[in-house]
């Protein structure tokens, strides 16, 4: 089972300027660009005359300019927000300020949030974050020239909602789907049984086009699902060979499948380690033994049986 991911990494980005992407849907790249980020977050315009912001991306002076000009004429009925990590919800209050619309999210989620590594931790979420109007799974979202159906996909974030384009087979994905990467899964912000149960029921729609929020359209949206759900069996059965051979701590099986990594990207590899062993754990396949912290513990086989998800 190959683990390669075949990602359009064409680094072709005009920032700031507003650029059509599917029929009614607008996308302008922030230029925060990073190890997460990729290019940068994408905000999408979705609609003509009456517009739908998702992903108002950083509170960036220049990327709020390029919206305003982009929407000059129209009015914001609503600004979207896919999940409460700051590369995607910092402008939302900035750009209401200025042009108006409602902020629609999950809200506040009720469970634990935050991340221990750099780059995903608490600097990451922002845990004052609340919208003007709460959504949930099954909610649609509509003004004149839009509809928007509301997904909860948590994994990535408990908060993750996914929007579905009424009547277009477009989906925007936001970190859930990436255009550029697999999904950074660091607990307790993220969850890899949600992620997957997630993905699966993205694999139960039709969809032709994701627009996700960092990185080019997905064209072939099934198939990338459907690598992304093989990576993640991938290497939940590296970890269990590991485990199996008595490689039994974070850092072991970290230093053992990912080799050589810089600081940052060891500590966002031993969270990702550490998401599918609670995955794991949760299907009593494998249980913690000696640990004072989630990161520090041994790992031993449990009674549970083959792996399903
Ligand atoms: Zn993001």
């Amino acid at each position: 089972m190959s683990a390669e991911l075949a990602f359009n990494r064409s680094v072709d980005v005009d920032y700031g300027v507003a650029e059509e992407v599917a029929p009614g849907v607008r996308r302008i790249v922030a230029n925060n660009p990073g190890p997460y980020t990729f290019l940068g977050t994408n905000t999408y315009l979705v609609g003509s005359g009456e517009i739908a912001v998702i992903d108002p991306g950083p509170a960036d002076a220049d990327h709020l300019a390029a919206i305003a000009a982009a929407t000059r004429g129209e009015r914001i009925s609503h600004i979207l927000i896919t999940h409460s990590h700051r590369d995607h919800c910092d402008g939302a209050l900035p750009l209401q300020r200025r042009l108006g619309g409602d902020i629609v999210a999950f809200g506040p989620t009720g469970t634990a949030r935050g991340a221990g590594a750099p780059g995903l931790g608490d600097t990451f979420v922002d845990k004052a974050f609340r919208p003007d109007l709460p959504v949930g799974d099954g909610d649609t979202v509509k003004a004149r020239g839009f509809a928007l159906d509301v997904l909860h996909m948590p994994g990535h974030a408990p908060d993750h909602l996914c929007f579905a384009l009424v009547g277009k087979r477009t989906m925007f994905t936001g970190d859930h789907v990436m255009g550029w990467n697999t999904t950074v899964i660091a607990p307790p912000e993220g969850d890899m049984g949600d992620f997957i149960a997630s993905l699966e029921r993205l694999m139960q729609r039709h969809d032709k086009v994701f627009l996700p929020g960092h990185g080019g359209r997905i064209e072939t949206p099934q198939r990338v699902v459907r690598a992304y759900i093989t990576h993640r069996k991938w290497r939940e059965q590296n970890i269990l060979a590991c485990i199996d051979d008595g490689v039994s701590t974070i850092p072991r099986i970290v230093a053992k499948l990912y080799g050589a990594l810089d600081a940052n990207l060891k500590e966002a590899a031993a969270l990702s380690v550490l998401a599918h062993l609670e995955h794991l754990n949760a299907r009593g396949m494998v249980s913690a033994e000696g640990a004072t912290d989630k990161l520090s513990g041994f790992y031993v086989r449990g009674s549970g049986a083959a792996p399903s998800s």
